[in-house]
């Protein structure tokens, strides 16, 4: 199986562009002059206006869990205390660059979502939380050009799988490790530094700020998304689309039209067969076929490639990712990457795919994180999705498989896009 090594290219495929987080020059750093020429930073408005906008709009977050961005935002500002506003940029899913991306192309966007935020909210102090140092320096940059409403400190953390988790976040801001943490309390009932904290990832952030702009926008603005399209061939293509788009078309634009599944979601939504790839780019439709967009990542399977391969990959990756801090998320990853490294290598007993289904029905929700569900979800979304793949491994040794080295989960590693460092001000 080849590795994707190609530059990640860049495309939008909104028919209005007005209103979208890819901007008008996504191959560079905007400055807090373009940013403003564009409508941003505008007067401070209403909040309950503002969130009424959001809420009428549909906005839902764009971390993984789709939660209604609206609801976040009041649980916040009605929690007491002196909330916090944290943009969480920490991107830890292999196959995801759109934050990464954002954070270094669009670093006014995101501030000025923080600041929205913060309206909404009440919040008197906010975070940037990061790993990439790039992204880091974009964004400190950015803070001395256009100084923000409420201070915003950048807190940087390990790049790990788990670093993002909400929990996580809050415990590595208040000084602790990046790990995630029992629930509850949730942030938003008590966080950094015990206050009610709204842990928003980055571009629900930037699609908020957008909202604040162009109100009128608010409709195609939530219902467009940052993706990130990848296969084992041809270039990983980052893409802003409009829900409604089939999924074979998206498959098409990152040239793999030909393909005949995906893993959805980043390593969250699981495998998906050929006729899947007829759904359309809609969480809904997504959610009543079994699988979700979760961070908008998704790895078309194209010919050539094994579904077993890929579901070892990814619960490789998981595996070795693991926290190590729930007893049954470091057996039951191990147990299931075991499993499909025999599966992968021809060396699978007969009673593989019982145990692997067993697994996929009662490990989801042990964890203190969602790390072992997506494992065990990835294990049983390859049963359902590719039967047949399955019974062919259970018989003989895959030639796909063998040519795998027997760690693979940099394989699904997409590297971010290249983003020029412009000067910050323009030459008078
Ligand atoms: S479920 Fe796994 S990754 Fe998540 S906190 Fe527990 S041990 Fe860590």
């Amino acid at each position: 199986m080849t590795v994707a090594t190609a530059q990640t290219a860049v495309r939008s495929l909104l028919a209005h562009p007005t209103g979208s987080v890819l901007g008008a020059e996504p191959g560079g750093t905007e400055n807090a002059e373009t940013y403003i020429r564009s409508g941003g930073y505008g007067e401070a408005v209403s909040p309950d206006r503002l969130l009424e906008a959001i809420d009428r709009a549909g906005l839902r977050g764009r971390g993984g869990a789709g939660f209604p961005a609206a609801v976040k935002l009041r649980s916040v500002r009605d929690g007491g205390g002196v909330p916090v506003v944290v943009a969480n940029g920490e991107e830890g899913e292999p196959g995801s660059v759109k934050d990464r991306w954002l954070l270094r192309a669009r670093p006014h966007l995101v501030l000025d979502g923080i600041s929205r935020a913060a309206e909404i909210t009440g919040a008197a102090q906010g975070y940037v939380y990061l790993s990439d140092p790039y992204a880091a320096t974009r964004i400190r940059r950015a803070l001395g050009e256009h100084p923000p409403r409420i201070p915003v400190e950048v807190v940087e953390t390990a790049h790990t799988y788990v670093a993002g988790e909400e929990t996580s976040v809050v415990r590595r801001i208040n000084g602790g490790p990046a790990l995630p943490a029992a629930k509850p309390p949730r942030p938003h009932e008590r966080g950094v530094a015990g206050q009610p904290t709204l842990v928003a990832n980055v571009e629900t952030l930037a699609r908020l700020a957008l909202i604040a702009a162009h109100p009128d926008l608010g409709d195609t603005i939530a219902t467009s998304t940052l993706l990130t399209l990848s296969s084992w061939r041809d270039a990983p293509l980052l893409v802003e689309a409009p829900y409604g788009v089939p999924l074979h078309d998206l498959a098409g634009a990152q040239g793999s039209a030909d393909a005949y599944g995906a893993l959805m979601g980043g390593l969250f939504g699981g495998l998906v067969g050929r006729d899947a790839l007829a759904l359309r780019l809609e969480p809904g439709a997504l959610a009543g076929a079994g699988t979700s967009l979760g961070c908008g990542a998704i790895r078309f399977l194209a010919p050539g490639g094994c579904p077993v391969a890929v579901a070892h990959d990814a619960v490789d990756h998981l595996a070795a990712e693991s926290a190590r801090q729930c007893g049954v998320c470091v057996s039951g990853t191990a147990a299931i990457n075991e499993t499909l490294r025999r599966l992968a290598t021809g060396t699978a007993g007969p009673d593989a795919t019982g145990r692997l289904e067993r697994w996929a029905g009662t490990l989801p929700g042990r964890g203190a994180c969602g790390l072992l569900d997506a494992a065990a979800g990835t294990a049983g979304s390859l049963l359902r999705a590719f039967p047949e793949a399955v019974r062919d491994h259970l018989s003989a040794a895959c030639a796909v498989c063998a040519g795998c080295p027997t760690t693979g989960g940099h394989r699904l590693v997409v590297p971010v896009p290249d983003v020029a460092d412009l000067r910050p001000d323009p030459v008078p």
